[in-house]
C-alpha cells in the first residue's frame, strides 16, 4: 500500500470526503504497479500465504483491500474454499478481471465497497491484508483490518501478517549533507558564491516533514532499536490512537547525527518449527517501495563511539486528517539537553491539485 495523492491537510475535510479522496488514489494503475513491482513485498506475501497452506485449505478468507486481487488469487491457489476480496476503489473492476483470467472466479468473490459496509454470508477463518503505509501507520488502514477482525473473523482465526514492529535508529543521512554542501560548490562551477544559501537550504530540508527516502547501511549510526510491537490478533482501535515506545542506542563511532530513521517489519507465522517469515523495510534489507521514514533534526549533533542516544517516539493521526500520521520524538544525545520535534507527512496532494 502506498501514498495517497489527493489529500489536503490545509483544509479539514470530513471523514467521508477524506475516504473518497483516499479510495480515488487507488483507482489509478500507478500505485498498483508500484506495489506489484515491489517483489520483496509481493513475494513475501506469496510465501507467507503458501506456508500457511494447511490453515487455508478448504477455508474461507477475507482479503481486506484486495486492490488488483493478487493476494486473493494467492489464497485461492493455496487452496482456499472461498475468498471474499473486498475493495472500496474502482480498481475492484480490474480485480474481478484478474480473478476470471486466473480461473478462480468460482472461489474468489470480488465485493466493491468498504470492508466496514460489506456484508459477508459467513465468518471467515483467515484475514489477509496489505495495509501498511509509510512509517507503518500512514493511511490508518490498520483500523479497517481491526474492524474486519472484530466483525468477521471466527474465534481462533488467523490474520496474515500477524504482527508488526516499529524500529528506530540514529543516522547520518549523507544525501542531505551533500545537498547542503552543494551550495559551497556553486562558486567553483559558475564563479558566484552561494555558500550563504546553506542555512536556508537546511531550514527547507531539515523541516518538520516525514521524509520518505532510502537510507543506506553506511548512514546508520547504531544498532536499531524496536520501540513498538502490534499483535494484530489483539491490538485495539483505542491503542492505535497513539502508538508509542522508548529507545536507547549507542553509537558505533564518530559521526554527525542529523536524523532519526524509522521503519517497520511485519511477520507471517512459522509452520511446525519453521522460522517466522519477515517482510522487513529495514535499511539493512533490500529496498522496498516504503523505503524508510527520515526525521531530520534541526541541527546535526556530533557523536563518538558509545554516545548514548535515547528517547521516546509516539505516532498518532494528525488532527486535520485521520489518515495522515504524525511522529513526535523526544530525544537526548549524549550530554546534550533533551529536545523534541514533531513530524508529519508532507501534503503531496498540493502537487497534483
Ligand atoms: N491487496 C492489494 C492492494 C493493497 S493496497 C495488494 O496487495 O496489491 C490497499 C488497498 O486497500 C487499496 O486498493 C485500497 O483502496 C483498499 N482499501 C483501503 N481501505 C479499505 C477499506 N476500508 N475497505 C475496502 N478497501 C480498502
Amino acid at each position: 500500500m502506498e501514498r495517497e495523492k489527493n489529500m489536503s491537510k490545509k483544509r479539514k475535510l470530513d471523514s467521508s470526503a477524506q475516504d473518497s479522496l483516499y479510495f480515488e488514489s487507488y483507482a489509478d494503475v500507478t500505485i498498483h504497479e508500484e506495489m506489484l513491482a515491489d517483489t520483496v513485498r509481493t513475494d513475501t506475501y506469496r510465501r507467507g500465504i503458501f506456508r500457511s497452506g494447511e490453515q487455508i485449505q478448504g477455508k474461507a478468507v477475507l482479503d481486506v483491500g484486495a486492490g488488483t486481487g493478487v493476494l486473493s488469487v494467492f489464497c485461492a491457489q493455496a487452496g482456499a474454499r472461498k475468498v471474499y476480496a473486498v475493495e472500496a476503489s474502482s480498481i475492484a473492476e480490474q480485480a474481478a478481471r484478474v480473478v476470471r483470467l486466473n480461473g478462480v472466479a468460482d472461489r474468489v468473490e470480488v465485493i466493491r465497497g468498504t470492508v466496514e459496509s460489506a456484508e459477508l454470508p459467513e465468518k471467515v477463518d483467515l484475514i489477509v491484508s496489505e495495509w501498511m503505509g509509510y512509517a507503518l501507520l500512514h493511511e490508518s488502514m490498520l483500523n479497517s483490518v481491526i474492524f474486519a477482525r472484530d466483525r468477521w473473523l471466527r474465534p481462533g482465526g488467523l490474520i496474515l501478517p500477524q504482527r508488526a514492529e516499529l524500529f528506530v535508529a540514529p543516522i547520518n543521512h549523507l544525501v542531505a549533507e551533500e545537498r547542503l554542501s552543494f551550495w559551497s560548490t556553486v562558486k567553483g562551477q559558475y564563479g558566484v558564491d552561494m555558500s550563504c544559501m546553506t542555512d536556508f537550504a537546511r531550514s527547507c530540508i531539515m523541516n518538520g516533514e516525514i521524509s520518505v527516502q532510502p537510507v543506506s547501511v553506511e548512514d546508520v549510526l547504531s544498532h536499531p532499536c524496536r520501540f513498538a510491537t502490534l499483535d494484530l490478533h489483539t491490538v485495539t482501535l483505542e491503542q492505535l490512537k497513539r502508538v508509542s515506545g522508548s529507545f536507547c542506542c549507542r553509537c558505533f563511532g564518530s559521526s554527525s547525527l542529523n536524523a532519526f530513521c524509522v521503519w517497520f517489519a511485519v511477520t507471517f507465522p512459522g509452520e511446525d518449527g519453521t522460522q517466522p517469515l519477515v517482510l522487513s523495510t529495514s535499511p539493512f534489507k533490500p529496498e522496498t517501495h516504503w523505503k524508510q521514514a527520515v526525521l531530520y533534526l534541526d541541527e546535526p549533533v556530533d557523536v563518538v563511539q558509545d554516545t548514548r542516544v535515547e528517547g521516546s517516539i509516539s505516532m498518532f493521526p494528525s488532527e486535520q486528517s485521520s489518515r495522515h500520521i504524525c511522529i513526535h520524538v523526544e530525544y537526548t544525545i549524549g550530554e546534550h539537553k533533551q529536545t523534541s520535534k514533531t513530524f508529519s507527512i508532507p501534503d503531496w496532494g498540493q502537487e497534483s491539485q
